[in-house]
């Protein structure tokens, strides 16, 4: 009897094996497992969270697990594995500032944190602040989605891979535009659809100059005559990272203040502002990775990279 069982049993497994076989073959030649996926990312800024405050973006999802990446660069600023309806994000909190000094402008954070994503295979990231309104017509709570930048930091590090000893030979990274199309048209017309705040402007340039101190009224009118529209500090570094690296990025800026010497305000004025874009701009974010989870990149090289063959020159790290 127990022989019986045991051959029977045998081609009863082996029938039920490659039945789950034919199955799992079915499933994977069906269009959801062949679907592309991207890698999503968010970082934290004025326009979603607070530097000093425990994140209130990471209410709005499913908190997974907390990453800290061993980089080349060092231990990355904390990630947050999240997951918002059946999609899941990176999220980094406050542009990665919560493991330097608050006096700290440096860049380290950033090298960190764009050098865990490399590691982490992040493909699309989506940024953003909160910035000063050089351009008189602006008012406070406009949305501001940047086409392109004028960089006049010098305290941070100007190239990542040096920094952080990645190599990506035979690709020219280029800035024109200096933002993922992409991205930035599924961010503009959810902002369209969705923002109430104030108006939604599809384009602008953001200046971004040394992040250790407040501008003066003169350095502004020079920057508006430079052809600047808002000034930040941070969301450039992270635009310049994320092309060195072929990720693709798009920003959200949003008005919280006039820039110096446009208009007066207090800072309590300006948080007020901040805290109603938050509220307005957080839905935003998590709509757009919501279309960006499945999306197909249609930039082309913008992003990743002009490839060439000819010169290349494979340097040695260290
Ligand atoms: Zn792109």
């Amino acid at each position: 009897m127990l022989k019986w069982i045991s051959i029977c049993c045998v081609p009863l497994a082996t029938v039920f094996i490659a039945l789950c076989s034919g199955l799992a073959l079915i499933a994977d030649a069906s269009p959801a497992a062949q679907r592309h996926s991207n890698v999503l990312a968010v970082i934290g800024g004025s326009h979603i969270d607070r530097r000093h405050v425990k994140s209130f973006f990471s209410d709005d999802a499913k908190v997974l697990e907390t990453l800290v990446v061993e980089t080349s660069a060092g231990s990355s600023p904390p990630i947050l594995k999240m997951q918002h309806k059946d999609i899941p994000f990176y999220y980094v909190q406050f542009h990665g500032f919560s493991d330097v000094a608050a006096s700290d402008m440096t860049g380290g954070n950033f090298v960190r944190m764009f050098a865990a994503f490399h590691e982490l295979g992040v493909t699309h990231i989506i940024a953003g602040a909160t910035a000063g309104g050089m351009q008189p017509e602006y008012r406070n709570g406009d949305l501001i989605l940047p086409n392109d930048f004028i960089n006049l930091n010098y305290e941070r590090p100007s190239s990542v891979l040096a920094e952080a000893g990645i190599h990506r030979p035979g690709i020219r990274s280029v800035f024109n535009p200096p933002i993922c199309p992409d991205i930035h048209k599924v961010l503009y017309e959810l902002a369209l659809e969705n923002y109430t705040l104030g108006r939604v402007h599809a384009d602008g340039v953001v200046v971004q100059d040394d992040a250790s101190r407040y501008e003066t009224p003169a350095e502004i009118r020079m920057y508006r005559g430079m052809g600047g529209d808002i000034i930040t500090h941070n969301v450039v570094t992270e635009m310049i990272y994320a092309r060195q690296l072929g990720m693709h990025l798009a920003v959200v800026n949003a008005v919280s203040n006039p820039a110096v010497g446009v208009r007066p305000f207090t800072r309590d004025e300006e948080m007020g502002v901040a805290d109603k874009i938050a509220e307005n701009v957080r839905p935003i974010i998590l709509k757009a990775l919501e279309k960006l989870y499945h999306h197909q990149p249609e930039c082309g090289v913008v992003c990743r990279g002009e490839r060439y063959s000819g010169q290349i020159v494979e340097e040695q790290a260290g």
